[in-house]
């Protein structure tokens, strides 16, 4: 069976001396990760070596970046490539995210070009798909992250895609308090492992982390997390507090 992936996206959040005290906190609250529970930071790329360094001692907590570039090096001011990010040993990045999207002019085909380099250098991508209000509204999301998964999976071989993490984030329950019924994550999430499933095999399908993010937090997390098809959560403002955090790590064990 699938562990359950509880991963923390900081966002634009907590220099490397509030990343220090944020990853003080977790480890000083004395959570003892469950056996079957992975556990991921995502601060940003400015705090990376100094969440490296916080833990140097907790390996049972991996670090992600929130970003990459598709290339190695090169003149893309303001830029990282996957070897930085291996150099302070980032295991993940998170890619496509729906405020890179939308703000950072993020498409599927970046994504896509994203996602075949992580793979290729060997960092896990946490690959962020989910449809708009409007596009719900007009019964068309399941549509729009079929297709969001397809582009970001093009040329990605089958023994690649076992390293892939999918996060389906509906972009109506981001930061917005309002979160997916339970029912409504397990539907979508069942419908990305079927899209997986056409594009590798049922038994790679099944070995893909797919995990719910829109608002987790400590009170919802529960019911969220016991759907079968979601694996964990991709956690913003509740990932912000070592208690909040470390709650649903407890919840998700
Ligand atoms: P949120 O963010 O938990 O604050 O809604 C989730 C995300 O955007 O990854």
């Amino acid at each position: 069976m699938r562990n359950l992936l509880v991963a923390g996206n900081w966002k634009m959040n907590c220099g490397p001396g509030e990343t220090a005290a944020l990853l003080q906190g977790i480890k000083n609250s004395g959570v003892t990760i469950p056996d079957n529970v992975d556990v991921l930071v995502c601060p940003p790329t400015i705090s990376l070596k100094t969440a490296s360094e916080e833990l140097q001692e907790a390996e049972d907590i991996a670090l992600g970046g929130q970003n990459v570039h598709s290339e190695d090096n090169g003149a893309y001011t303001g830029e990282v490539s996957t070897k930085m990010l291996k150099e302070v040993n980032c295991e993940y990045v998170i890619l496509g995210h729906s405020e890179r999207r939308q703000y950072f002019g993020e498409t599927d085909k970046t994504v896509n070009a994203k996602t075949v380099k992580a793979l290729e250098d060997e960092l896990r991508p946490v690959i962020c798909v989910g449809e708009s209000l409007k596009q719900r509204k007009a019964n068309e999301h399941k549509l729009v992250v079929r297709k969001q998964v397809e582009a970001a999976l093009i040329g990605v071989e089958e023994q690649q895609a076992e390293q892939l993490v999918i996060a389906y984030e509906p972009i109506w329950a981001i930061g917005t308090g309002e979160t997916a019924t339970p029912d409504q994550a397990q539907e979508m999430h069942a419908m990305i492992r079927e899209v997986l499933a056409d594009l590798y095999s049922q038994d790679t399908a099944d070995s893909i982390q797919i995990l719910y993010g829109g608002s987790m937090k400590p009170h919802n997390a529960e019911e969220l997390l016991s759907q079968s098809d979601v694996d964990g959560g991709l956690i913003g403002g509740a990932s912000l507090k070592a208690d909040s955090f470390t709650d649903i790590i407890k919840i998700a064990g």
